[in-house]
């Protein structure tokens, strides 16, 4: 699986800025146990470089795309991390690996409650997920060193800015629901200003939920 990640990013990494992996990343690769992640009967398929299906019509994103996205937080040891779209809990093992604690909001309650409890299984104390909409971020333990948005946005939800610590580090894919979307990169400077870069297509499932205001 990390040769495929490796191999992908070899592809890529004129549009990511990156060409390798950093160690602490690498490393979570390594550690985190995909095959728990998913369902029972797709377990031989754990470690194949892909989505694959969660129930619910949702999915587990591509080890790639979970590595790069991971990357490109450029995550500290000490760092908060907000992540929306919890799906199987994954992606958030590996930030539990690479900072020091991790809020994870998914709209589906089933797929919410049983990510908490496998990662708690797993050991991964420093996760924390609630069911909400992810749109509106998480208020009360905000300001974040760093989110991640494993849904499609129509386009980068102010309330997830806002929560963004200066200096901070924003990865999302922002496009029309179920078509092609940009994997955007927002920088938000030490005084506040806020810039964005689109690096590559992606495909990921919508973002649902209620009212959105751009
Ligand atoms: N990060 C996940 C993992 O490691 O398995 C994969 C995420 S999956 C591609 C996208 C997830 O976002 C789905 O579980 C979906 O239910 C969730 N989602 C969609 N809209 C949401 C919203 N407004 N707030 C929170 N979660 C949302």
């Amino acid at each position: 699986m990390i040769r495929a990640v490796q191999s992908d990013l070899d592809e890529t990494s004129r549009h990511v800025g990156r060409d390798r992996l950093s160690p602490h990343v690498l490393e979570a690769m390594r550690r985190v146990p995909r095959h728990e992640f998913v369902p029972e009967d797709l377990k031989p398929h754990a470690y194949e470089n892909r989505p694959l299906p969660i129930g619910y019509g949702q999915t587990i994103s591509q080890p790639y795309i979970v590595a790069l996205m991971t990357e490109l937080l450029d995550l500290k040891p000490d760092d908060t991390v907000l992540e929306i779209g919890t799906g199987s809990g994954y992606q958030a093992a590996v930030l539990a690996e690479c900072a020091r604690e991790v809020y994870s909001i998914e709209i589906i309650p089933e797929l919410a409650e049983t990510a908490q409890s496998r990662l708690l299984r797993l050991g991964y104390r420093n996760v924390t997920v609630k069911t909400g909409d992810g749109y509106f971020g998480w208020e009360e333990r905000a300001p974040f060193d760093a989110i991640i948005v494993t849904a499609a946005a129509t386009h980068i939800p102010p309330p997830l800015v806002h929560q963004l610590k200066p200096g901070g580090t924003m990865v999302i894919p922002v496009g029309p629901p179920f078509m092609v979307q940009h994997l955007t990169l927002v920088k938000k400077t030490e005084d506040g200003k806020v810039s964005t870069r689109q690096l590559l297509p992606v495909a990921f499932v919508p973002l649902i939920g209620g009212k959105r205001t751009p």
